[in-house]
Parts: C-alpha cells; structure tokens; sequence
C-alpha cells in the first residue's frame, strides 16, 4: 500500500503535469466510490496537495478532489501521441494540453471525491488524522499526547492515523525498530516519544530520497519504481537476524496486521 514517501513522490511528479491545467474531459468507472472523477470537467487544477496518504486535488472553483490510493492505486500520466492502456483504469481526464490524467486501481480500494475545499467529513479517517508526519506540526510533543489518548497497541495506533499521518505497515515497523521500540507496548515515556518521533521523520525522509519503497503492483506516474525495499531493515525480514544485536526477527499479526520486529532490542 502507498505510504507517506510514495504518495509525496507521486504528488512531486505529477506536479508539473496537472497544476494549472483545465480538464476538458472527465470519464469515471461506473462504480459509486470513483464516480466524483467525473465532476472535474471543465475545472482548472490548482495546486496538488498531500496530507498523510491522501492526494488532494485543489480546483478553481471552491472544490477539491481527495484521491486515497487503496492498496493498487496510481495515476498515469499518458502523452497525447500515446495510446492508453485502460486495463484496470477507473478513471479519466483529457487535460487542455492533450495529455490524459488516469487513475488506475487493480484491486479498487481506493477512493475519489470532490468536497467543498477542506471540507473531509465525508472521508472520516482524513477528517480524524493526526498532522501529516512531514510537516512542522508534527512534534514529539504533539506525537506524545496524541498517543496517551489511547490504551491500544502503539503499532496499531501508528496505523490508525491519529497521532500521525502517513504510517502504513512498512514505516511504523521500520520507525519502531530504529527507536528499538516494541510495537506492543501501549504507553511511551516523553523521552522514548521523542526517539519515536525523531525514528519517523528519519526513516520517512530517507525513504523519500529513494523515491519510496515498490513492492507488487505499485508504481509512479511515469511507471518507474522505487528503491526503498533495499533499505528496509525490519519490514518483510522477519525469521532473517536483526541488524543490530543478530536475534531472529519476529513476525505476528497484531490487531489483525502483520508486524515485524525484533524481541531483543525493541523494548
Ligand atoms: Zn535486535
């Protein structure tokens, strides 16, 4: 699934792509969940925002459209001169300067729509999200109390949004690891927050430079990959020795997600 650096590595390429431009044209997949597609026709692209794992779409008119990429989701750019291959293409935009924007999803978790500008009510886990991981609201202090509003495992929190946009499953076990934090333990002390915090930002930051991790049937705009997964020193290693201290890496399903860590030096 996308996380944080793929999705700002997505936003970052398509930037020069979309922004500014009018859609002339608008198809959407006649399911219900990707049907708001159609209602960018004759909008101008504004600026292209991210928060945590969503992409959002600023229009001229008031309006967003608020992309969330499931598992499978990405968008094509594909030129004029090219044609395009639709498999799996949920929707569709012609752009003024010839060049089609898709939105393609084999397994169709993600999700369009258009909201009045920062209005996200209606997507309930971007509307209860915590600061986006990346930006300056994002403090050990503010990972500190977001986390004691709840007595449920601190992987599971990670995953939930709340005290920080923009975790999946493969930075909250990478996070967890270099703070040598267990993922079980359901409350940290400041000072171990403050390791915590300085864990996500360094391992997001890193991840972002490698133009995040590309594992199965994910890929960016122009198709290229990235090339995180060679870096990642606890997600997928599980049975494989810690890089640290050598102790086997553990794997079990936590709340019904699997995790990966290390029983010797995550406390
Ligand atoms: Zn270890």
């Amino acid at each position: 699934m996308p996380e944080l650096p793929e999705v700002e590595t997505i936003r970052q390429k398509l930037v020069p792509y979309v922004q500014d431009r009018v859609v002339t044209e608008a198809w959407a997949d006649p399911a219900e969940k990707f049907q708001a597609a159609q209602e960018l026709a004759g909008a101008q692209i504004g600026e292209l925002r991210r928060l945590g794992k969503y992409l959002i779409f600023e229009l001229d008119d008031g309006r967003e459209m608020v992309a969330h990429l499931g598992m499978t989701g990405a968008f094509l750019v594909v030129p004029e001169t090219k044609q395009l291959d639709v498999s799996h293409i949920r929707a569709r935009w012609t752009l003024d300067d010839g060049n089609q924007l898709a939105y393609r999803d084999i397994r169709r978790f993600g999700r369009l729509r258009v909201v009045p500008a920062g209005c996200y009510d209606t997507a309930p886990t971007l509307f209860s999200q915590g600061p986006d991981a990346l930006s300056e609201a994002f403090t050990a202090g503010v990972l500190y109390y977001g986390l004691r509003r709840s007595r449920r495992l601190l992987k599971t929190q990670l995953l939930s949004q709340r005290p920080v946009a923009g975790l999946g499953n493969i930075y909250a076990d990478e996070a967890l690891w270099e703070a040598r934090i267990a993922p079980t333990v359901k409350q940290l002390s400041q000072r171990r927050c403050e390791a915590l915090h300085a864990a996500i930002k360094e391992v997001l930051d890193r991840a972002l430079e490698y133009g995040g991790t590309t594992l199965r049937d994910y890929r960016m705009p122009d198709e290229s990959t990235g090339y995180f997964q060679r870096e990642l020193k606890c997600y997928g290693r599980a049975g494989e020795p810690c890089l640290r201290c050598g102790e086997p890496l553990r794997r079990k399903v936590l709340d019904a997600r699997s995790t990966c860590w290390c029983p010797k030096c995550q406390k």
